[in-house]
């Protein structure tokens, strides 16, 4: 072993660390979304003037002419024509935009502020501080917005600054709420709960774990409000209640247009246009900012995933020809999900076929691909971004991306099903265990909601669940992690499927439920001749089901063969090293070993072997190229061009 041969993968000269960087950054992310980056364009242009405002050689914007009174626009030395007084337009719009986006802005960050604090205090503390703050709250949301607003600049009179603080105090409830909701969610979680043990007071959680948690929320509630509050503080000058003669404001403006409507339409098209261009630019970039900064919005969450997977397909598999009794022949298959520019080769050509009756296990490390290769045969993977890029897949000799939306929703959960890891996030939490059988089992059959119930306690029974006559009226929350499993096998068998897809099925389970699960797996199997693709990472699980083995890695299954071949007489390093990490009973002395760095990000992967950079056999020629499937001989087959020696039985 050669000291550089295994390292990190930063040490890979293919690869340069810049286009390893996972996730695009906010900026790009924003500016992808052309609509917010037109929006932050004007904007950008307008607070630029007006922040330039006192130096463009502008004249006054309050100095009456009577001479020069309601000019046309393009006017001899008045671009945008003058008012009732002579008053140069392009001047005092200028101002104006600026006092109403100062006070539009001051108004949503006086909210923000005081809107935070009582939301974040009040979700934080809870009891009695949040039911008084929150009565409050109500109070002030009980009145109709814009009334409560002229009701606070009557009670001080008319003035901007008293329209900023109308507009700000109607506002702060809107963010209250908002805060406090998000506080809530995170006031009892783990992570405050630790940092209260380890000693800090109240000040400093909320400082350091809450505000930034609430934060984004507190930006988005921001730049999706600006827009509002220069409308409104617009509104109270429209209403001569905001900025009082001469000064200039974009409501104002549009106040004293409307009175030579018919006669100067330009007076209050102008303004009204201005406040058009402001609020829509500040609103398209909040929506922008919006989407950046919520985490699911980035992977496209709010797209209606398609029922079906998006089949791009440039190739339909090698047309490889398998045994007579295959349930399942995958050939190539490919899957990737596209990222802004980035595509990650999730599954990057994978072929194994699953017999009748017959146990495949699908073994490798996690982010091997494992789930992807699952979700991808019946076409479950969520689209964006997920697609199929190639391949093929024959269910019981019919190929699953040629058939119809509806023809693929009838093999799934009927004559193919699923088991997945975690029951508890599979099962609903609110419906009996009983009741989501019978759903499983009308979804394919006409039964009658008597007999479905008579067969889901046959299931449950089945699936080793004592008294299932009563257990069926449970809640998934009722049982426990083991039985909530034997639940979503016995989901899996309800339709008497050929193939059922089991994706790491013992993984959350301690090791005694863990064998049970097996044992009962197995005895499913061979009474119903049912064949499995068993998916795990743990080569003890698969020593005990499986009748062959496919081991993954970076996408790409790297070797193939009978359990015993695999296990005992390994042909790749990575199939080697692998099963050298499992601890054996009874020999304390035998060293385990990592497997030292990590694997390679599916968005760059190196040329030839993607564990290269792991291996301890590594050479020159394992970095160039596509490194082949070679078959050995009995079905046992490796991607290497050194394969491990002893490994052709
Ligand atoms: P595992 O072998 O642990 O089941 P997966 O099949 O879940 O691994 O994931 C394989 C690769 O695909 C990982 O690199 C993962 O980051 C990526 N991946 C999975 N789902 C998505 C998704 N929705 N968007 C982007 N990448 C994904
Ligand atoms: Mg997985």
């Amino acid at each position: 072993m050669t000291s550089t041969a295994v390292t990190g993968p930063n040490s890979n000269p293919h690869t340069n660390a810049k286009k390893r960087s996972a996730r695009p950054s906010a900026f790009k992310l924003l500016a992808r979304n052309q609509l917010a980056l037109m929006g932050a364009v004007i904007l950008a242009l307008v607070v630029l003037i007006v922040i330039i405002t006192p130096i463009l050689p502008l004249p006054d914007p309050d100095a009456t002419d009577p001479a020069q009174r309601l000019l046309r626009p393009l006017a001899d030395g008045h671009f945008l024509g003058t008012d009732h007084l002579g008053r140069d337009l392009l001047s005092r719009l200028i101002w104006g935009t600026r006092v109403s986006l100062a006070v539009g802005i001051s108004a949503s960050l006086v909210a923000a502020l005081f809107g935070s604090v009582i939301g974040i205090v009040s979700g934080y503390f809870g009891g009695r501080t949040d039911n008084i703050m929150m009565r409050g709250i109500d109070m002030l949301m009980a009145f109709p917005y814009i009334l409560l607003a002229l009701a606070i600049v009557a009670a001080l009179g008319p003035g901007l600054m008293n329209a900023l603080y109308a507009i700000a105090v109607v506002n702060i409830p809107f963010f209250a709420r908002n805060i406090r909701g998000v506080t809530v969610g995170i006031a009892h979680r783990e992570f405050v709960d630790a940092a209260k043990l380890s000693g800090k007071g109240h000040i400093r959680i909320i400082l350091t774990e809450i505000l930034p948690n609430v934060m984004p929320v507190i930006v988005i509630t921001i730049s999706t409000t600006v827009g509002w509050m220069i409308l409104e503080t617009a509104g109270l000058s429209f209403l001569g209640l905001g900025a009082q003669p001469p000064q200039a404001d974009l409501g104002s403006m549009l106040g004293e247009g409307r009175k030579l409507i018919t006669t100067a339409m330009h007076l209050s098209a102008i303004p009204g246009a201005m406040i058009f261009v402001l609020v829509m630019s500040i609103n398209l970039l909040g929506d922008g900012i919006r989407d950046v900064l919520d985490p699911r919005l980035k992977s496209g969450a709010l797209a209606r995933p398609a029922p079906l997977t998006r089949i791009d397909r440039t190739d339909e598999g090698a047309g490889t020809t398998y045994p007579d009794d295959t349930v399942l022949a995958v050939d190539e298959l490919r899957t990737e999900f596209v990222l802004g520019d980035d595509s990650y080769k999730a599954v990057g050509g994978v072929s194994f076929h699953v017999g009748k009756n017959e146990c495949v296990g699908l073994v490798g490390e996690s982010g091997s691909g494992k789930s992807v290769t699952a979700l991808s045969l019946l076409g479950l993977v969520a689209s964006p971004p997920g697609t199929i890029v190639g391949g093929r897949v024959m269910f019981d000799g019919k190929d699953v991306y040629g058939m119809s939306e509806d023809d693929v929703r009838d093999i799934r959960g009927g004559k193919a099903a699923y088991v997945f890891q975690d029951p508890l996030s599979t099962l609903h939490p609110l419906f009996s265990i009983g009741d989501q059988l019978v759903e499983a089992i009308r979804a394919h059959n006409a039964v009658s909601y008597k007999d479905a119930w008579a067969k889901a306690v046959e299931l449950l029974g089945m699936v080793r669940i004592p008294n299932p006559q009563s257990r069926a009226d449970n809640y998934p929350h009722q049982l426990s992690g083991g039985m909530r499993q034997r639940v979503g096998i016995a989901m899996a068998l309800a339709n008497e499927p050929r193939l059922i897809i089991a994706d790491e099925p013992t993984t959350a389970l301690d090791v005694t439920v863990q064998a049970q699960i097996l044992k009962l797996m197995n005895n499913l199997r061979n009474d119903h001749g049912t064949s499995v693709l068993f998916i795990t990472h743990d080569f003890g699980v698969v020593s005990e089901i499986c009748d062959r083995v496919a081991v993954m890695y970076a996408g790409r299954i790297v070797e193939m063969g009978t359990t015993e071949q695999v296990l005992h007489h390994p042909a790749h390093p990575y199939t080697k090293r692998l099963i050298d990490c499992v601890p054996r009973l009874g020999e304390p002395d035998r060293r385990t070993s990592a497997i030292p760095g990590l694997p390679p990000a599916v968005n760059n992967l190196p040329a030839g072997c993607a564990f290269a950079d792991r291996c301890d056999r590594v050479e020159e020629a394992c970095r160039v190229g596509s490194i082949a499937f070679d078959d050995l001989g009995n079905g046992h087959g490796v991607r290497c061009i050194k394969p491990m020696e002893g490994a052709d039985v």
